[in-house]
């Protein structure tokens, strides 16, 4: 039978935290998102929390639940989920879509959000000023600001330890963050009713995955060089892909193509909840952008162009207001079974993934629970020995102690 965590401990124990960061917010600081040994954000210490605040955070965090906030009659597709609009579009600045990871579409919209006065604020993430390999939370309140911060930070980071601060405004805001971390905020709004009071624009990229912290230090080694020498940490943009650039204090630089940089899956050193994550493509936002390169990965660099997935009437607002200002640009529809071919890993995964959850329930291990994203008529896709393979697989890698974590350890 299978089941949810019964506490936050649970949770990262069992490798379904991915260090969004509402532990560290709910609990104003008190449970802190530290860096563990083996690369991830977790909170520590997880096992303080009072029982208000567990109830609370078990109702949001995406290692528990994850379902899509779908505005009735819209169009759905079992792997898309509901949408309104899936189109090509860019920044209309082009130096923002050169800077930016894909062609700006989610700066350019903050920007505009910002410019048109529609928020007083973006809650997003950006690189480490004085460690520039790890990346943390933070609020842009001018479209300069969003603009600047472009860019796709592939490691940790804990972009809803700021929510609760966010929230302390009292002010309209819009939220750029993965879809696990909009997944808790549209959950969190049923114990927090100024979530959707105030959060009134959610934006995500669609997901491959999390890198620990570890794919980004095996670049430095590879490289020879220490944290503490850097002066900045890359990992796209300035073209698209771009390339993952290091540079360090005394005026060096180094430079990796994206498909050398990620061209061996096995060497991402995803976190466990990307493997399990039963909403990548971010059916809780109001828009979603993605990478569209035929066949899912880059073969040269292009100007910059993303898919956007247009998912409530809000989201619908937002880009007419956008193309009207010159601050997005609008390409040619895209179908469903079109995006299937631009995002192969991410149809794969939604197919497999009821087999994951049956490997894990077989090791006694918790799930998430999804309602409404159809993880069961996705794997009825697949055949008896693909689903053998899966379930096999997710218990052997269980097996080898590759999902379960310690609990983190504090500091003193
Ligand atoms: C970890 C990760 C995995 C990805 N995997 C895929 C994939 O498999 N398929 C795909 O199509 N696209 C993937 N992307 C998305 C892609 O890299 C672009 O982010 C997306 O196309 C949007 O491009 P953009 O030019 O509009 O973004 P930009 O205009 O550059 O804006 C990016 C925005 O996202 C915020 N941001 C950046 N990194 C993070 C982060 N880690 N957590 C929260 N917020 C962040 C920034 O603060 C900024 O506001 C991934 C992105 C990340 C961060
Ligand atoms: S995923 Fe977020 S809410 Fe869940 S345990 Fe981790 S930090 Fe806390
Ligand atoms: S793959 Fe899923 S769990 Fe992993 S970072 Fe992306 S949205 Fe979050």
């Amino acid at each position: 039978m299978s089941r949810t965590a019964k506490s936050i401990a649970e949770v990262v124990t069992s490798g379904l935290c991915i260090g969004c960061g509402l532990c560290e917010a709910v609990t104003k600081g008190r449970v802190k998102m530290e860096m563990t040994s083996y690369g991830g954000l977790r909170p520590a210490p997880a096992d303080i929390f009072t029982p208000e605040e567990e109830t609370q955070l078990l109702a949001a965090c995406p290692g528990v639940i994850a379902k899509p906030r779908a505005e009735p009659d819209m169009e759905t597709d079992d792997v898309w989920g509901a949408h309104s609009t899936m189109r090509y579009a860019w920044a209309g600045d082009p130096d923002l879509r050169f800077r930016a990871a894909t062609g700006g579409v989610l700066s350019a919209l903050g920007a505009h959000l910002l410019s048109s006065k529609k928020v007083n604020f973006v809650l997003h993430v950006m690189a480490d000023a004085d460690r520039p390999m790890r990346s943390h939370w933070v609020i842009s309140d001018t479209p300069e600001q969003a603009s600047i911060r472009a860019g796709s930070r592939y490691g940790p980071v804990a972009p809803l330890a700021g929510f609760i601060e966010a929230l302390d405004r009292g002010e309209p805001f819009a939220i750029i963050a993965k879809p696990c971390d909009i997944g808790a905020v549209h959950a969190f709004a049923q114990t927090d009713a100024r979530v959707d009071e105030l959060c009134i624009m959610r934006m995500v990229m669609v997901c491959g995955g999390q890198s620990r912290l570890g794919k980004s230090q095996g670049l430095l080694k590879e490289l020879g060089l220490a944290e503490e020498e850097l002066s900045l940490f890359r990992y796209r943009g300035y073209g698209n892909p771009g390339l993952t650039t290091v540079e360090t204090k005394d005026g060096r630089s180094f430079t990796k193509t994206y498909q050398e940089q990620w061209e061996d899956e096995g060497t991402w050193e995803l976190e466990t909840r990307c493997k399990l994550c039963p909403d990548a493509l971010g059916e809780a936002a109001d828009i979603a952008a993605a990478d569209v390169w035929p066949g899912g990965g880059p073969t040269g660099e292009d100007e910059g162009f993303n898919g956007i997935i247009v998912r409530s009437s809000a989201g619908e607002n937002l880009v007419k207001s956008a193309v009207e200002a010159g601050d997005l640009v609008l390409g040619e529809p895209i179908t469903p079974r079109q995006f299937d071919d631009l995002q192969p890993h991410q149809v794969r995964k939604k197919e497999a993934l009821s087999a994951r959850f049956e490997g894990m329930t077989e090791a006694g291990l918790p799930i998430i629970d999804t309602p409404g994203l159809r993880l069961d008529q996705l794997g009825s896709r697949l055949d008896d020995d693909a689903r053998t393979n899966q379930i096999e697989g997710t218990k052997r890698r269980i097996k080898e102690g590759r999902v379960s974590e310690p609990l983190p350890e504090t500091k003193g």
